[in-house]
């Protein structure tokens, strides 16, 4: 390997273009993989390095922040917050009593000093 980043701008392909204008007019990464096969993967690197970015106050904004490798703003951590509070509960429904036991001990709050 002689480029120093491993997302150096390249020509993007015709699937990876379509999905960063849906990314910066503010699709989901969800529906662009469903359209275009890119993966978030690929997809915020890609939006980081050309200059795009998805809508701020977004959890995929949060994402083109993360991979631009800057801190969020603060509307897009809030998105981010929440986005991740969503996950969590529908992991909590699909999760095993035993799993859902062991999450609860895990993110008691740690004795006062
Ligand atoms: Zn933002």
């Amino acid at each position: 390997m002689t480029s120093n980043s491993p997302t150096a701008i390249r020509d993007l392909t015709a699937q990876e273009a379509v999905a960063l204008t849906l990314l910066r007019d503010g699709y989901t990464q969800r529906t662009i993989y469903t359209r275009t096969g890119v993966t978030g993967e690929d997809l915020f690197p890609l939006a980081a390095v050309h200059g795009i970015t998805a809508p701020h106050g977004t959890a995929d904004g949060a994402r083109c922040h993360e991979a631009a490798d800057e801190e969020p703003c603060a509307d897009c951590d809030t998105a981010l917050v929440h986005a991740d509070a969503r996950a969590r509960a529908r992991q909590r429904r699909t999760l095993t009593p035993e799993a859902r036991a062991r999450l609860l001990r895990s993110r008691r709050p740690t004795a006062r000093q």
